[in-house]
């Protein structure tokens, strides 16, 4: 097993080491879930892998920063990245296994292929700003989930476009697993935890948490019987008076993303994105 000495963990390098180890503890009778990430870990992180410890009986945590999720104008070279204390957050939190291939292992030369992605992926949201993300997040995606080939996979709500995206794409290419969504773990003040939020300046961390209070408003609006028109309109403005930038404030139908129109029409889940300063930041809740 290709494994460091950096933690008590192993940290697998390749797919060779990864099918090795799963399959010792296949032979063992164990269920394995698998979280991926691409790493600078922290508590939302953390949370999914409490959650898979409650799912399976093995846990394996993916960290891979994946270029092909991120267009040439992101922030692919300057994502944070610490494997070091990665491990031992994940150690101290009691996982089995962290996977951390290189870029050269998961797409090897002449790599060629990548999943087509429609329906939530098509949905006018995050696809409207970052048109081949979900096509990378989903082909790194089914490699991962064929690599380790897990009973469960955790993937956060922070992400809920992401998720939904997965689990169509798990659904519809027969994969054999259970995606399975985790709640949004956030700062004390309402800011959900980013690996990105380490890029905000004093003041733009000041004003990050108004992109949840405005959504918990207009959630709150909404289930007064205010119009969602009005309610997003109110939304957007109180994000704007502290300095963002909205992508988007949309109001949609929480399993098909589509939109709705009213509240009575079924599970509504309201999705923003926006900028402050250079940082984008995302965010969802249910109404
Ligand atoms: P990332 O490393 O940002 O690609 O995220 C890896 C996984 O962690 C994804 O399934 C995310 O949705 C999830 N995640 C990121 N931030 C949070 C958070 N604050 N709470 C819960 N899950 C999160």
């Amino acid at each position: 097993m290709a494994a460091d000495g950096a933690s008590q963990v192993a940290i697998l390098r390749d797919v060779a080491s990864l099918r090795a180890q799963v399959a010792q503890w296949r032979a063992q009778g164990e269920t394995i879930a698998l979280t991926p990430t691409m790493g600078a870990l922290h508590a939302g992180h953390v949370a999914l892998l409490l959650e898979a410890k409650r799912c399976a009986r093995r846990s394996v945590m993916s960290i891979f920063v994946n270029p092909t999720q991120f267009a040439p104008t992101e922030d692919f070279e300057n994502y944070p990245r610490s494997l070091e204390a990665d491990a031992a957050k994940f150690a101290a939190a009691g996982g089995d296994a962290l996977f951390a291939p290189s870029v050269e292992e998961m797409y090897g030369e002449g790599f060629a292929t990548k999943i087509v992605v429609g329906g939530p992926a098509e949905a006018g949201l995050e696809d409207r700003f970052r048109p081949t993300h979900f096509s990378g997040v989903a082909t790194v995606v089914a490699k991962l989930l064929n690599q380790c080939r897990p009973d469960v996979a955790i993937f956060g709500e922070k992400d809920y476009q992401q998720l939904k995206v997965v689990t169509r794409m798990a659904r519809d290419l027969d994969i054999d697993v259970a995606i399975l969504g985790a709640p949004t773990i956030r700062e004390p003040d309402g800011l959900a935890l980013s690996s990105r939020n380490i890029y905000l300046s004093a003041q733009e961390r000041a004003a990050a948490p108004n992109l949840h209070a405005a959504l918990a408003r207009c959630a709150f609006d909404i289930n007064s019987g205010i119009s969602i028109d009005a309610a997003l309109a109110a939304a957007k403005a109180s994000i704007a008076a502290v300095g963002f930038e909205a992508d988007y404030v949309e109001a949609r139908d929480a399993q098909t993303l589509a939109p709705i129109a009213r509240r009575e029409d079924g599970p509504m889940r309201l999705l923003a994105a926006a900028r402050l300063g250079k940082t984008r930041l995302i965010d969802n809740i249910a109404v």
